[in-house]
């Protein structure tokens, strides 16, 4: 997952910046209006939190205003210091998900921010599943068959993304772009490489169960219980 943090105060910047990473998620940090709204933009970021104050006194609303107006529908939790309920009804009809007021404690952030990425009808509390494969997002293990499957943190970040979006053809750079850091030389070789382990240790090693991960020739991978072709793509 990967979370793009719109937020001028250094030290709250990075004290999210932490605490996220540590959960596994993959942060960019923006500390103006421009250089934030110009990263919004890119539909590939999971998830956006956005401070409303930033500096010359522009409003992170506008942010949130300007991305639905084009379309980019990426779950926005809006941070802030002014806390009336009229802000906050301001700030969800402007598009955004949630709205935290200021002070807010990192565990109340990270929590919000599981729930707003909670979003496929397969996840259960703190699990993701598909088919007889859950993977848990507390311990960062994965059961198969009642099996315990042990994930390096890069197995883990890959098969969150691909139980996060599964049943869709997922293309290696969109894996690039959500499995590794932004500034991580990564060649469509190295993702062939990790879909070779994470294959090997959720398929392989269970040859009396269907596979789960597929390779659409051309396009990409899929995970999912299905194995024929005629997927649903979407865009
Ligand atoms: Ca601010």
């Amino acid at each position: 997952m990967r979370i793009l943090v719109i937020e001028d105060e250094k030290r709250i910047a990075e004290a999210i910046r932490r605490s996220l990473e540590t959960v596994g998620y993959i942060i960019d940090t923006k500390a103006n209006f421009n250089e934030g709204f110009h990263s919004a933009l890119n539909p590939d970021y999971d998830l956006i939190v956005l401070d409303r104050m930033l500096p010359n006194h522009t409003d992170g609303l506008e942010i949130v205003k300007l991305i639905r107006e084009r379309k980019i529908s990426t779950p926005v939790l809006l941070l802030s210091a002014l806390s009336e309920v009229d802000e906050r009804v301001e700030g969800l009809r402007a598009g955004a998900d949630d709205y935290l007021p200021k002070p807010f404690s990192i565990k109340e952030l990270t929590a919000r921010i599981k729930v707003l990425l909670r979003r496929p009808k397969t996840h259960l509390g703190n699990q993701l599943s598909v088919g007889d494969l859950r993977l848990d997002s507390e311990s960062r293990e994965a059961v198969r068959a009642g099996r315990r499957i042990k994930l390096s943190r890069r197995e883990y970040k890959l098969l969150n993304y691909l139980l996060h979006n599964q049943d869709r053809i997922i293309s290696k750079a969109e894996i690039i772009s959500h499995a590794w850091d932004a500034d991580s030389i990564i060649l469509p070789n190295t993702v062939e490489v990790y879909i070779g382990y994470l294959r090997k240790k959720i398929d392989k090693d269970f040859p009396d169960r269907p596979a789960l991960i597929h390779t659409v020739f051309g396009f990409g991978y899929r995970i999912g219980e299905e194995t024929s072709t005629t997927v649903k793509v979407i865009d």
